[in-house]
Protein backbone atom coordinates (compact mmCIF):
# COMPACT_ATOMS: atom_id res chain seq x y z
CA UNK A 1 0.00 0.00 0.00
CA UNK A 2 1.40 3.27 -0.97
CA UNK A 3 0.36 6.26 2.20
CA UNK A 4 0.93 9.79 1.74
CA UNK A 5 3.56 11.08 2.94
CA UNK A 6 1.50 13.53 4.74
CA UNK A 7 -0.63 10.94 6.49
CA UNK A 8 2.78 8.84 7.29
CA UNK A 9 3.53 11.90 9.32
CA UNK A 10 0.37 12.18 11.44
CA UNK A 11 0.92 10.49 14.60
CA UNK A 12 -2.38 8.94 16.28
CA UNK A 13 -4.33 10.94 19.24
CA UNK A 14 -2.63 8.87 22.30
CA UNK A 15 -5.25 9.61 24.27
CA UNK A 16 -8.09 8.03 22.21
CA UNK A 17 -5.46 5.12 21.51
CA UNK A 18 -5.43 4.62 25.17
CA UNK A 19 -9.53 4.69 25.79
CA UNK A 20 -9.01 1.94 23.19
CA UNK A 21 -5.88 -0.15 25.16
CA UNK A 22 -7.94 0.40 28.36
CA UNK A 23 -11.34 -0.73 27.03
CA UNK A 24 -9.97 -4.17 25.11
CA UNK A 25 -8.36 -4.52 28.71
CA UNK A 26 -10.99 -4.29 30.39
CA UNK A 27 -13.20 -6.18 27.80
CA UNK A 28 -10.24 -9.06 29.01
CA UNK A 29 -11.57 -9.01 32.33
CA UNK A 30 -8.55 -6.42 33.75
CA UNK A 31 -9.24 -4.30 36.69
CA UNK A 32 -7.61 -1.05 34.57
CA UNK A 33 -8.03 2.45 36.14
CA UNK A 34 -8.37 4.67 33.48
CA UNK A 35 -6.77 8.11 34.23
CA UNK A 36 -6.23 9.07 31.06
CA UNK A 37 -9.58 9.88 30.28
CA UNK A 38 -10.66 13.28 29.07
CA UNK A 39 -14.03 12.86 29.94
CA UNK A 40 -17.06 12.81 32.73
CA UNK A 41 -18.99 10.37 33.85
CA UNK A 42 -22.24 12.92 34.21
CA UNK A 43 -25.00 11.36 32.35
CA UNK A 44 -26.56 13.75 29.48
CA UNK A 45 -28.81 16.76 30.52
CA UNK A 46 -32.27 15.66 30.15
CA UNK A 47 -32.44 19.34 27.91
CA UNK A 48 -29.99 18.13 25.50
CA UNK A 49 -31.60 14.08 25.44
CA UNK A 50 -35.06 15.93 24.68
CA UNK A 51 -33.84 18.39 22.28
CA UNK A 52 -32.68 15.81 20.20
CA UNK A 53 -35.52 13.35 20.99
CA UNK A 54 -37.67 15.65 19.45
CA UNK A 55 -35.69 15.99 16.22
CA UNK A 56 -35.85 12.15 15.72
CA UNK A 57 -39.68 12.04 16.75
CA UNK A 58 -40.64 14.93 14.05
CA UNK A 59 -38.60 12.53 11.56
CA UNK A 60 -37.28 16.00 9.73
CA UNK A 61 -33.72 14.73 9.69
CA UNK A 62 -32.27 16.28 6.60
CA UNK A 63 -28.99 18.34 6.01
CA UNK A 64 -28.92 21.54 7.34
CA UNK A 65 -27.43 24.95 6.51
CA UNK A 66 -23.41 24.42 6.73
CA UNK A 67 -22.89 26.99 9.06
CA UNK A 68 -25.35 25.34 11.59
CA UNK A 69 -29.33 25.29 12.50
CA UNK A 70 -30.47 28.96 12.87
CA UNK A 71 -31.58 28.22 16.47
CA UNK A 72 -28.59 26.48 17.67
CA UNK A 73 -26.58 29.60 16.34
CA UNK A 74 -28.95 31.82 18.13
CA UNK A 75 -28.30 29.78 21.63
CA UNK A 76 -24.88 29.90 20.97
CA UNK A 77 -25.22 33.51 20.00
CA UNK A 78 -26.93 33.78 23.67
CA UNK A 79 -23.77 32.07 25.53
CA UNK A 80 -21.44 34.37 23.92
CA UNK A 81 -23.15 37.73 24.87
CA UNK A 82 -23.60 36.28 28.47
CA UNK A 83 -20.18 34.57 29.23
CA UNK A 84 -17.97 36.61 26.74
CA UNK A 85 -19.99 40.33 26.83
CA UNK A 86 -20.16 40.28 23.37
CA UNK A 87 -22.69 40.84 20.80
CA UNK A 88 -22.13 38.90 17.56
CA UNK A 89 -24.02 38.58 14.26
CA UNK A 90 -25.31 34.90 13.39
CA UNK A 91 -22.14 35.39 10.54
CA UNK A 92 -19.75 35.82 13.17
CA UNK A 93 -21.01 31.79 14.46
CA UNK A 94 -19.67 28.42 12.36
CA UNK A 95 -21.12 24.99 14.19
CA UNK A 96 -18.83 22.74 13.31
CA UNK A 97 -18.84 18.73 14.54
CA UNK A 98 -16.94 19.58 17.77
CA UNK A 99 -14.19 22.01 18.74
CA UNK A 100 -11.99 19.65 17.17
CA UNK A 101 -13.02 20.18 13.41
CA UNK A 102 -13.49 23.86 14.46
CA UNK A 103 -9.68 24.15 15.35
CA UNK A 104 -8.82 22.21 12.42
CA UNK A 105 -11.07 23.88 9.50
CA UNK A 106 -9.64 27.63 11.41
CA UNK A 107 -6.26 26.12 10.28
CA UNK A 108 -7.23 25.07 7.14
CA UNK A 109 -8.63 28.79 6.59
CA UNK A 110 -5.44 30.51 7.83
CA UNK A 111 -2.38 28.44 6.87
CA UNK A 112 -0.17 28.87 3.88
CA UNK A 113 2.51 26.19 3.40
CA UNK A 114 5.41 27.09 5.84
CA UNK A 115 2.98 29.26 8.03
CA UNK A 116 4.13 28.81 11.56
CA UNK A 117 1.60 28.45 14.39
CA UNK A 118 2.75 29.12 18.02
CA UNK A 119 2.00 26.02 20.53
CA UNK A 120 2.53 27.42 24.34
CA UNK A 121 3.95 24.07 26.12
CA UNK A 122 1.85 22.11 27.45
CA UNK A 123 -0.20 21.90 24.57
CA UNK A 124 -3.33 19.43 23.73
CA UNK A 125 -1.84 16.57 21.83
CA UNK A 126 -3.74 17.84 18.79
CA UNK A 127 -2.34 20.91 17.50
CA UNK A 128 0.88 20.33 16.45
CA UNK A 129 -0.44 17.34 13.82
CA UNK A 130 -3.69 19.03 13.31
CA UNK A 131 -0.98 22.00 11.97
CA UNK A 132 1.25 19.41 10.24
CA UNK A 133 -1.81 18.30 8.23
CA UNK A 134 -2.34 21.84 7.02
CA UNK A 135 1.53 21.49 6.13
CA UNK A 136 1.63 24.34 8.49
CA UNK A 137 4.90 24.27 11.26
CA UNK A 138 4.45 23.31 14.79
CA UNK A 139 6.72 26.38 16.91
CA UNK A 140 6.42 24.91 20.62
CA UNK A 141 7.35 27.08 23.27
CA UNK A 142 8.23 26.39 26.70
CA UNK A 143 8.30 27.98 29.82
CA UNK A 144 11.87 27.90 30.56
CA UNK A 145 11.17 28.48 34.56
CA UNK A 146 9.48 25.53 34.42
CA UNK A 147 6.27 26.69 35.14
CA UNK A 148 2.91 26.12 33.14
CA UNK A 149 2.58 29.54 32.61
CA UNK A 150 3.80 31.02 29.25
CA UNK A 151 5.95 34.44 29.34
CA UNK A 152 5.46 36.96 27.21
CA UNK A 153 9.34 37.59 26.75
CA UNK A 154 9.67 34.19 25.33
CA UNK A 155 7.15 34.22 23.36
CA UNK A 156 8.07 37.69 21.21
CA UNK A 157 11.52 35.59 20.85
CA UNK A 158 9.94 32.99 19.58
CA UNK A 159 7.90 34.74 16.93
CA UNK A 160 9.17 35.23 13.30
CA UNK A 161 7.29 36.59 9.98
CA UNK A 162 5.79 33.07 9.20
CA UNK A 163 4.10 32.91 12.85
CA UNK A 164 0.12 33.31 11.66
CA UNK A 165 -1.33 32.03 14.94
CA UNK A 166 -0.78 31.61 18.16
CA UNK A 167 -3.04 29.06 20.16
CA UNK A 168 -3.84 29.63 23.86
CA UNK A 169 -5.84 27.37 25.52
CA UNK A 170 -6.80 28.22 29.50
CA UNK A 171 -7.19 26.33 31.51
CA UNK A 172 -5.05 24.20 29.78
CA UNK A 173 -5.66 20.24 29.11
CA UNK A 174 -2.90 19.20 30.24
CA UNK A 175 -1.90 21.29 33.30
CA UNK A 176 -5.29 22.60 34.38
CA UNK A 177 -3.60 25.90 35.09
CA UNK A 178 -5.39 29.13 34.11
CA UNK A 179 -3.19 31.86 32.42
CA UNK A 180 -3.71 34.98 34.53
CA UNK A 181 -5.07 37.67 32.86
CA UNK A 182 -2.39 40.72 32.34
CA UNK A 183 -0.88 37.65 30.50
CA UNK A 184 -4.31 37.54 28.38
CA UNK A 185 -4.16 41.07 27.92
CA UNK A 186 -0.66 41.64 27.01
CA UNK A 187 -1.03 38.30 24.15
CA UNK A 188 -4.01 40.12 22.84
CA UNK A 189 -2.50 43.45 22.89
CA UNK A 190 1.17 41.89 20.73
CA UNK A 191 -1.31 39.69 18.40
CA UNK A 192 -3.27 42.46 17.44
CA UNK A 193 -0.65 45.16 16.96
CA UNK A 194 1.46 42.68 14.76
CA UNK A 195 -1.85 40.79 12.88
CA UNK A 196 -1.10 37.21 14.35
CA UNK A 197 -4.39 35.45 14.72
CA UNK A 198 -5.08 34.61 18.21
CA UNK A 199 -7.11 31.05 18.66
CA UNK A 200 -8.87 30.95 22.16
CA UNK A 201 -9.65 27.19 22.85
CA UNK A 202 -12.22 28.02 25.32
CA UNK A 203 -13.60 24.33 25.82
CA UNK A 204 -12.87 24.30 29.48
CA UNK A 205 -13.37 28.05 30.04
CA UNK A 206 -16.63 26.99 32.76
CA UNK A 207 -15.05 24.49 34.35
CA UNK A 208 -12.50 26.75 36.49
CA UNK A 209 -12.32 26.42 40.52
CA UNK A 210 -12.30 28.27 43.69
CA UNK A 211 -14.87 30.85 42.25
CA UNK A 212 -11.86 31.48 39.38
CA UNK A 213 -13.18 32.81 36.38
CA UNK A 214 -10.98 33.54 33.17
CA UNK A 215 -11.84 37.12 31.66
CA UNK A 216 -12.79 36.72 28.10
CA UNK A 217 -9.95 37.87 25.57
CA UNK A 218 -12.73 40.52 24.24
CA UNK A 219 -12.10 42.37 26.95
CA UNK A 220 -8.33 43.46 26.22
CA UNK A 221 -9.27 44.46 22.29
CA UNK A 222 -11.11 47.49 21.38
CA UNK A 223 -11.37 46.51 18.09
CA UNK A 224 -14.89 44.52 16.91
CA UNK A 225 -14.99 40.84 16.36
CA UNK A 226 -14.81 41.75 12.31
CA UNK A 227 -11.13 43.26 13.15
CA UNK A 228 -9.97 41.77 15.65
CA UNK A 229 -7.46 39.05 15.82
CA UNK A 230 -9.50 37.19 18.34
CA UNK A 231 -11.06 33.90 17.31
CA UNK A 232 -13.03 32.09 19.80
CA UNK A 233 -13.69 28.54 19.89
CA UNK A 234 -15.88 26.86 22.24
CA UNK A 235 -18.22 23.63 22.61
CA UNK A 236 -20.55 21.28 24.83
CA UNK A 237 -18.49 18.40 24.87
CA UNK A 238 -16.47 19.41 28.37
CA UNK A 239 -19.11 21.84 29.78
CA UNK A 240 -22.09 19.53 29.87
CA UNK A 241 -19.84 15.99 29.33
CA UNK A 242 -22.12 15.92 26.05
CA UNK A 243 -18.52 14.26 24.39
CA UNK A 244 -20.39 12.02 21.93
CA UNK A 245 -22.67 14.21 20.33
CA UNK A 246 -19.39 15.95 18.42
CA UNK A 247 -20.35 19.68 18.60
CA UNK A 248 -18.26 22.53 18.66
CA UNK A 249 -18.10 25.95 17.01
CA UNK A 250 -16.01 29.27 16.24
CA UNK A 251 -16.97 32.80 16.40
CA UNK A 252 -14.55 34.87 14.06
CA UNK A 253 -15.13 37.91 11.56
CA UNK A 254 -17.43 37.17 8.53
CA UNK A 255 -14.94 36.75 6.29
CA UNK A 256 -13.06 34.20 8.15
CA UNK A 257 -16.81 32.26 8.66
CA UNK A 258 -17.67 32.25 4.89
CA UNK A 259 -14.43 30.34 4.01
CA UNK A 260 -14.27 28.10 6.98
CA UNK A 261 -18.17 27.33 5.49
CA UNK A 262 -16.92 26.16 2.03
CA UNK A 263 -14.28 24.29 3.35
CA UNK A 264 -17.06 22.28 5.77
CA UNK A 265 -19.42 22.09 2.87
CA UNK A 266 -16.80 20.07 0.81
CA UNK A 267 -16.18 18.18 4.03
CA UNK A 268 -18.75 17.01 6.03
CA UNK A 269 -21.85 19.45 4.63
CA UNK A 270 -23.06 20.02 8.13
CA UNK A 271 -22.72 18.42 11.83
CA UNK A 272 -25.05 15.99 12.60
CA UNK A 273 -28.90 17.43 13.34
CA UNK A 274 -29.73 15.20 15.65
CA UNK A 275 -26.86 16.29 17.62
CA UNK A 276 -27.03 20.13 17.19
CA UNK A 277 -30.34 19.60 18.66
CA UNK A 278 -29.05 18.52 21.64
CA UNK A 279 -26.52 21.30 21.49
CA UNK A 280 -29.08 23.78 21.79
CA UNK A 281 -31.33 21.57 24.67
CA UNK A 282 -28.34 21.62 26.62
CA UNK A 283 -27.54 25.44 26.08
CA UNK A 284 -30.72 26.87 26.49
CA UNK A 285 -31.42 24.57 29.54
CA UNK A 286 -30.91 24.53 33.44
CA UNK A 287 -27.16 25.64 33.69
CA UNK A 288 -27.08 24.27 37.08
CA UNK A 289 -25.44 21.41 35.36
CA UNK A 290 -22.51 22.70 34.71
CA UNK A 291 -22.19 24.07 38.11
CA UNK A 292 -22.49 20.53 39.49
CA UNK A 293 -20.67 19.36 37.32
CA UNK A 294 -17.72 21.85 37.94
CA UNK A 295 -18.39 21.27 41.81
CA UNK A 296 -17.77 17.53 41.17
CA UNK A 297 -15.11 18.11 39.55
CA UNK A 298 -13.36 20.28 41.72
CA UNK A 299 -13.99 17.90 44.25
CA UNK A 300 -12.25 15.26 42.72
CA UNK A 301 -9.26 17.66 42.03
CA UNK A 302 -8.70 18.32 45.60
CA UNK A 303 -9.09 14.11 46.63
CA UNK A 304 -5.86 13.94 43.38
CA UNK A 305 -3.90 16.52 45.27
CA UNK A 306 -4.05 15.00 47.98
CA UNK A 307 -3.40 11.36 47.10
CA UNK A 308 -0.53 12.72 45.04
CA UNK A 309 1.05 14.74 47.67
CA UNK A 310 1.69 11.54 49.69
CA UNK A 311 4.08 10.62 46.79
CA UNK A 312 7.60 11.13 47.55
CA UNK A 313 9.34 12.91 44.82
CA UNK A 314 6.09 14.15 42.79
CA UNK A 315 5.84 17.47 42.24
CA UNK A 316 2.18 18.68 41.31
CA UNK A 317 0.66 22.44 40.41
CA UNK A 318 -2.88 22.58 41.76
CA UNK A 319 -5.18 23.05 38.66
CA UNK A 320 -7.54 26.07 38.31
CA UNK A 321 -9.79 23.66 35.98
CA UNK A 322 -10.30 21.71 34.05
CA UNK A 323 -10.27 17.61 34.35
CA UNK A 324 -6.49 17.25 34.44
CA UNK A 325 -3.33 17.47 36.11
CA UNK A 326 0.47 17.21 35.56
CA UNK A 327 2.94 15.96 37.58
CA UNK A 328 6.68 15.53 37.31
CA UNK A 329 7.73 12.46 37.48
CA UNK A 330 11.30 13.07 36.55
CA UNK A 331 12.38 11.46 39.46
CA UNK A 332 11.36 7.82 38.59
CA UNK A 333 12.35 7.99 34.87
CA UNK A 334 13.28 9.94 31.68
CA UNK A 335 10.78 8.28 29.21
CA UNK A 336 7.14 9.61 29.97
CA UNK A 337 6.25 6.73 27.94
CA UNK A 338 7.98 3.81 29.25
CA UNK A 339 7.01 4.74 33.08
CA UNK A 340 3.50 5.05 31.14
CA UNK A 341 3.31 1.39 29.77
CA UNK A 342 5.35 0.12 33.30
CA UNK A 343 2.49 1.56 34.98
CA UNK A 344 -0.09 -0.18 32.66
CA UNK A 345 1.94 -3.59 32.72
CA UNK A 346 2.45 -3.94 36.36
CA UNK A 347 -0.21 -1.49 37.95
CA UNK A 348 -2.91 -1.41 35.91
CA UNK A 349 -2.74 2.06 35.54
CA UNK A 350 -3.07 4.60 32.38
CA UNK A 351 -2.18 8.06 32.49
CA UNK A 352 -1.27 9.86 29.45
CA UNK A 353 2.53 10.32 28.83
CA UNK A 354 3.48 13.79 29.42
CA UNK A 355 5.76 13.63 25.87
CA UNK A 356 2.59 13.75 23.98
CA UNK A 357 1.99 17.52 25.39
CA UNK A 358 5.59 18.92 24.53
CA UNK A 359 6.49 17.63 28.66
CA UNK A 360 8.81 14.72 28.91
CA UNK A 361 9.25 13.28 32.20
CA UNK A 362 5.34 14.14 33.24
CA UNK A 363 2.19 12.35 33.46
CA UNK A 364 -1.25 13.53 32.67
CA UNK A 365 -3.79 12.04 35.20
CA UNK A 366 -7.53 13.02 35.07
CA UNK A 367 -9.83 13.66 37.89
CA UNK A 368 -13.16 13.04 36.34
CA UNK A 369 -13.89 9.80 36.87
CA UNK A 370 -14.88 8.27 40.37
CA UNK A 371 -13.15 8.94 43.76
CA UNK A 372 -12.59 5.55 43.92
CA UNK A 373 -10.77 5.39 40.71
CA UNK A 374 -9.06 8.06 41.96
CA UNK A 375 -8.01 7.23 45.29
CA UNK A 376 -7.14 3.79 43.93
CA UNK A 377 -5.80 4.56 40.89
CA UNK A 378 -2.80 7.06 42.76
CA UNK A 379 -2.45 4.19 45.46
CA UNK A 380 -1.46 1.84 42.74
CA UNK A 381 0.86 4.15 40.74
CA UNK A 382 2.60 4.60 44.74
CA UNK A 383 3.21 1.28 44.74
CA UNK A 384 4.71 0.81 41.34
CA UNK A 385 7.12 3.71 42.00
CA UNK A 386 7.47 4.81 45.36
CA UNK A 387 10.30 2.85 47.45
CA UNK A 388 8.80 4.14 50.64
CA UNK A 389 5.23 2.85 49.66
CA UNK A 390 4.10 -1.37 51.09
CA UNK A 391 5.79 -3.41 48.85
CA UNK A 392 2.50 -5.63 48.47
CA UNK A 393 -1.30 -4.22 46.81
CA UNK A 394 -4.40 -6.06 46.00
CA UNK A 395 -5.86 -5.31 42.75
CA UNK A 396 -9.03 -7.28 42.82
CA UNK A 397 -8.43 -10.39 44.63
CA UNK A 398 -5.01 -10.16 43.19
CA UNK A 399 -2.25 -9.88 45.73
CA UNK A 400 0.56 -8.41 43.88
CA UNK A 401 4.37 -8.05 44.71
CA UNK A 402 6.66 -5.12 43.51
CA UNK A 403 9.91 -6.68 42.59
CA UNK A 404 11.51 -3.91 40.52
CA UNK A 405 12.67 -1.38 42.73
N1 LIG B 1 -9.51 21.38 22.79
C1 LIG B 1 -9.03 20.78 23.90
C2 LIG B 1 -7.99 21.48 24.69
C3 LIG B 1 -9.51 19.53 24.30
O1 LIG B 1 -9.04 18.96 25.41
C4 LIG B 1 -10.48 18.89 23.50
C5 LIG B 1 -11.02 17.52 23.84
N2 LIG B 1 -10.17 16.67 24.46
C6 LIG B 1 -10.93 19.55 22.36
C7 LIG B 1 -10.44 20.79 22.02
C8 LIG B 1 -11.94 18.92 21.41
O2 LIG B 1 -13.21 18.96 21.89
P1 LIG B 1 -14.44 18.36 21.04
O3 LIG B 1 -14.88 17.14 21.77
O4 LIG B 1 -15.46 19.45 21.06
O5 LIG B 1 -13.95 18.08 19.68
Amino acid sequence: MSISRLASSINESPTLALNEKARLLRVKGDPVIHLGGGEPKNKAPVTAVLGSAAKLRAGDIKYAPTDGLPSLKKAIIRYTEENYGRLVAPENVIVSTGAKQSIYNLLFSLINPQDEVMLLAPYWVSYPEMVKMVYGIPVVVTPEDGTFQPRMEEIEASVSSYTKVIIINSPNNPSGVMYPDSFIADIVDFCERKGIYLIFDDIYHRLTFDGLQPKPAYEFTDKDVENSRVIVVNGISKLYGLTGLRIGWTIASRRLVEVMTIIQSQVTSCPSVVSQAAAEGALTGMQSVVDNLRLTIQNNRDIMMQELQTFSDVIVQKPNGTFYCLPDFRAYGSSSLDLAKLLLDKALVVPVPGADFGMEGYLRLSYCGSVKDIIEGVERLKWALDPNAPNEIYIGDRKLIRDWL
